[in-house]
């Protein structure tokens, strides 16, 4: 099976490794038969080639199902590279990756602010306000003026729709919760457009109990009573606010995973950022990009039915918990002085054992 690894920028090579040691693990123990490629994206194929998401990149990532994206430092690219579609932007637009599926969930042994958590958020992936991918030509975004900036957001029926469907599928396989998150008090068009097709798809699904919630009630809701929630179905932007909050009562940025899906391809990347704080300095938590890999190994098992494919995700996600249920093998982020290529080492020991 061929797998594409994009490491990215910031800590994106460091974390990457990792995930690289843990699937050569997984393809020693499970007889995956994985061939590994590693193309460049972002500052170095632009300061290679002259853009952050080569042509060649695109043409891979279209090519193989299996493709793991690193973080990219789009907030510090110079101007040209600025102009440039960024690679997550590209590649989610490139494959019509419509749903970010973001779990979060509360771990033996790491601290949380949250008791007890265990959701997913499944944010809208193609609309929304993101300016620079929303579109099918032009940008969302533009300045009437030079005083004036504006910015448009983009809610179809067909986009509100499938990502509905995406959200009661899932929580069909978990607790049978979906709960939408909106501002239709608001924003009516847009919103109410949303909040409606989500409510018509829920008819199609009598046996998963709905609800909904406007953004502003659900951000604090999260803080008092997260436990409560399975899957929050939600447009673009609030849920990329949302899943980092999530994250942080979970444990911290650094533990919560995703993919990109379409009906057809799956792209995993770590919900953080680059983190170009921490960048070079062997402190990132590997953890978000290993569990992004691993929901995507499950995302092909369920599509393909295939056990050995199955049993290497179950068994990533249990090593992965046994390396973090003890203390001593913490990084910073989570109070302990634990390295990146450290935890790697542990977690490599794990799956092997
Ligand atoms: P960030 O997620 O990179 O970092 C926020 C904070 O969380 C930082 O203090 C960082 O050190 C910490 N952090 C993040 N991941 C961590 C990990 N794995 N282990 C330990 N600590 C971790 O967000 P930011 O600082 O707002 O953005 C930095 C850059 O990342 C910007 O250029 C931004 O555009 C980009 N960005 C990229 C993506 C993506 O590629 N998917 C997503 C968000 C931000």
């Amino acid at each position: 099976m061929k797998i594409l690894i994009l490491p990215g920028d910031g800590i994106g090579p460091e974390i990457t490794r990792v995930t690289r040691t843990a699937l050569e693990g997984l393809d020693a123990k499970f007889g995956l038969g994985l061939e590994i490629t590693e193309m460049d994206i972002g500052l170095a194929a632009f300061e290679r080639v002259g853009h952050p998401t080569p042509d060649a990149v695109m043409d891979a990532v279209h090519s193989t199902p299996f493709t793991i994206l690193g973080p990219v430092s789009t907030m510090e690219y110079p101007d040209e590279a600025k102009a440039l579609p960024s690679p997550s932007m590209a590649i989610r637009a490139g494959l019509d990756l419509y749903a970010n599926i973001r779990p979060s969930r509360t771990r033996k042994g790491v601290p949380s602010v949250a008791r007890e958590m265990d959701l997913v958020i499944v944010r809208e992936n193609t609309e929304g306000f993101y300016a620079a991918r929303t579109m099918h030509q032009g940008k969302g975004e533009f300045m009437p003026a030079p005083n004036i900036a504006m910015s448009m957001r983009k809610i179809s029926v067909e986009g509100s729709r499938r990502i509905a469907r995406a959200a009661f599928e899932l929580a069909r396989t978990r607790r049978k919760k979906v709960t939408a998150v909106h501002k239709a008090n608001v924003f009516r068009m847009t919103c109410g457009l949303f909040l409606s097709e989500v409510r018509d798809v829920a008819n199609d699904y009598p046996d998963v109990e709905f609800d909904d919630v406007i953004v502003d009630a659900m951000a604090a809701r999260l803080i008092r009573h997260p436990e409560t929630f399975d899957v929050v179905v939600t447009t673009n932007m609030f849920g990329d606010i949302l899943s980092d909050e999530a994250a942080e009562l979970s444990g911290g940025l650094g533990l919560d995973g995703s993919v990109n899906a379409s009906d057809t391809h799956a792209v995993a990347q770590a919900a953080h950022g680059s983190a170009p704080d921490i960048a070079g300095q062997d402190k990132a938590n590997p953890t978000a990009h290993l569990i992004s890999a691993q929901m995507l190994v499950k995302w092909h098992a369920d599509k393909s039915g295939d056990n050995q494919l199955a049993n290497a995700a179950q068994h990533l996600e249990a090593a992965l918990d046994r390396v973090l249920a003890d203390p001593t093998n913490h990084t910073v982020d989570l109070g302990g002085n634990v390295g990146t290529q450290a935890f790697g080492e542990a977690l490599a020991k794990a799956i092997a054992g």
